[in-house]
């Protein structure tokens, strides 16, 4: 299929790489210059990558940046042709997606979120979940590029809802992940060794995906970006402004937003979210570390 991608980011690239592998003729574009993709023609602009696609796929950061890549100067708006797809694999805000698919709709374009689960590993072995919103049909006609990047698609309902499962699922990691590190920084503060905690947690009802995930990368303390901690602390303030929007009350998440944000204020925006530990080790004047 023609497919235009665009955003190579730690996610966008390598996804945009397994669709040129799988043999689909990609054009990609970025922001910043100087990233491509092997076997794949790099454009100057997103209405240029969008010229004679079947496809728009994108994987931006942030609700601004795929709304200035549609709508935007050179945007793809000015490249719409009927019975093209657009999909939207960033992690956005499901009231602007549906804005966003509401403005395309005339011009006899289907909009498709389809946001990601897996990181940047799983982006690089095309092995991604896609919770998706939208029409049956054009999902249908999309399985091709979905069969290249990742191992499931699940289809969450109508244009939007893909967006409104990845707020509900990213809300779950980053609690869950924050009941871990306190649970380690207690435990680091009354003697307990870290590994044999982990161990522990393993082999009892405690165990996730989340902590069988980042325990490793903690035990090492090697806190480089897989998700980093600013597009978590963005999908926080996403998933509160959508409750807000739809009168629901998130106590646990607003406590956790304001962490994020302390974090952010020391600087660790572009490290993984789990540094969010070294606030509640400084907080507790321990480091959680293990003797083996
Ligand atoms: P990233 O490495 O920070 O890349 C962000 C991409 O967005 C870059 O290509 C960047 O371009 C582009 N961008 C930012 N602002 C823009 C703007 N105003 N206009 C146009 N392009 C803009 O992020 P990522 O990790 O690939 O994540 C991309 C999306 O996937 C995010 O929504 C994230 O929440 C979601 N996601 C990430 C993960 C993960 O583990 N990393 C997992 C699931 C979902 P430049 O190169 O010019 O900065």
């Amino acid at each position: 299929m023609r497919v235009a991608f665009l955003g190579l980011g730690i996610m966008g690239r390598p996804m945009a790489a397994n669709l040129a592998k799988a043999g689909h003729e990609v054009t990609v574009w970025n922001r910043s210059p100087g990233k491509d993709v092997e076997g794949a023609r790099t454009a100057a602009t997103p209405a240029e990558a969008a010229q004679g696609a079947e496809v728009v796929w994108m994987c931006v950061s942030d609700t601004q940046a795929v709304e200035n890549v549609l709508f935007g100067e050179n945007g793809v708006e000015n490249s719409l042709t009927p019975g093209m797809t657009i999909v939207d694999s960033s992690t956005i805000a499901p009231s602007a997606t549906v804005k966003f698919a509401e403005r395309v709709r005339d011009r006899g374009v289907h909009y498709v979120d389809a946001p990601i689960t897996g990181s940047k590993v799983a982006a690089e072995g095309g092995t991604l979940i896609f919770m998706i919103g939208g029409e049956e049909a054009a999902i249908e006609g999309l399985k091709p590029l979905f069969a290249a990047m990742g191992k499931k698609i699940c289809r969450m309902g109508d244009t939007g809802k893909g967006h409104a499962a990845k707020l509900a699922m990213n809300l779950q990691i980053a609690l869950i992940y924050e009941g871990f590190a306190e649970g380690l920084t207690l435990a680091a503060k009354l003697g307990v060794d870290a590994a044999d905690l982990i161990s522990l947690i393993n082999a009892t009802m405690v165990r996730s995906g989340v902590v069988e995930y980042k325990a490793p990368f903690v035990l090492k303390r090697d806190f480089t970006p897989n998700f980093p901690l600013r597009l978590m602390h963005k999908d926080i303030r996403l998933a509160l402004d959508a409750a807000k929007e739809a009168r629901v009350k998130l106590p646990g998440l607003e406590t956790v937003e304001e962490i994020y944000d302390l974090a952010m204020e020391e600087g660790q925006q572009d490290l993984d979210y789990a540094a969010t530990l070294t606030l509640l080790e400084k907080w507790a004047g321990v480091e959680v570390k293990s003797a083996t």
